[in-house]
């Protein structure tokens, strides 16, 4: 089987004195070496974590599609790529709704991303409005459509996270049976768009109010190759539970 990808993001939290906790996440994952563990901070800790970290993977929430210039405020992916990220994630429904991020401008930067070197971990997932409409499905595949990018080795560089808008920060996870069939339907995706070999490196990452107590569950089902974790990245402690959970 595939090995299991954790991934903390950190949202908009973080300050140097969060540092300790990214060592000591740096220091317990090592004791977990089938299980690939990377946190995403904020782009003002993206350097000092890079700095620290032994074995875990260091990576950015946005970035620019552009190069470089008169965009105040921004970074681009090759500053992230300098900073010592090896990743980004693209397309976040925080993104999206604070930023009204566009399936097309994700697009653009995952082509800048792609150009920088980075991985890339791209998000998708439903609202509660569009889940309940029966749209779910439709909804989430066609956010992947519109983003997927046309590269040969998307085995090694693209990891998918499922976070349906509902399950973020609610305490509520998807049923079992909701994230078999996204799962299943992104995966079959991916082999239209990939072939069927690249498509079945490519982890599809769960995300939405993940815990030490659930991971296990979640992590055990088909075609979940992971997941992106927000607040329970936050502490060494529960974070690590979770990626115990996966190994
Ligand atoms: P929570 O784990 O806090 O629900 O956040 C999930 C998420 O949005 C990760 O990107």
């Amino acid at each position: 089987a595939e090995r299991p990808y954790i991934v903390g993001n950190w949202k908009m939290n973080g300050t140097r004195a969060m540092l300790s906790e990214a060592r000591a996440i740096d220091r317990g994952a090592q004791r977990y070496m089938k299980v690939e563990v990377a946190i995403a901070p904020p782009f003002t800790l993206i350097h000092a974590v890079h700095k620290e970290a032994e074995q875990i993977g260091v990576g950015a929430q946005d970035c620019h599609p552009g190069e470089g210039g008169a965009h105040t405020g921004d970074i681009s992916a090759p500053m992230i790529a300098d900073s010592g990220a090896k990743f980004v994630v693209l397309g976040h429904s925080e993104r999206r709704g604070d930023h009204g991020e566009s399936d097309e401008l994700i697009a653009r930067k995952i082509d800048a991303a792609i150009d920088a070197g980075l991985r890339i971990i791209l998000c998708c997932g439903e609202s509660l409005e569009t889940r309940d409409a029966g749209e779910a499905e439709n909804f989430v595949l066609g956010q992947l459509k519109a983003a997927l990018p046309d590269i040969a080795d998307a085995g090694e560089r693209l990891t998918i996270a499922y976070e349906p808008i509902w399950a973020i920060g609610t305490g509520r996870t998807a049923g079992a049976e909701d994230i078999l069939q996204m799962h299943g339907a992104i995966r079959e995706l991916l082999g239209e768009t990939y072939g069927e070999d690249a498509a079945n490196t490519i982890r599809i990452l769960y995300g939405g109010s993940v815990k030490p107590d659930n991971a296990g569950e979640i992590l055990s089902l088909e075609n979940v190759g992971g997941a992106l974790v927000g607040g329970a990245s936050l502490s060494a402690e529960s974070f690590l539970g979770i990626v115990n959970a996966a190994s």
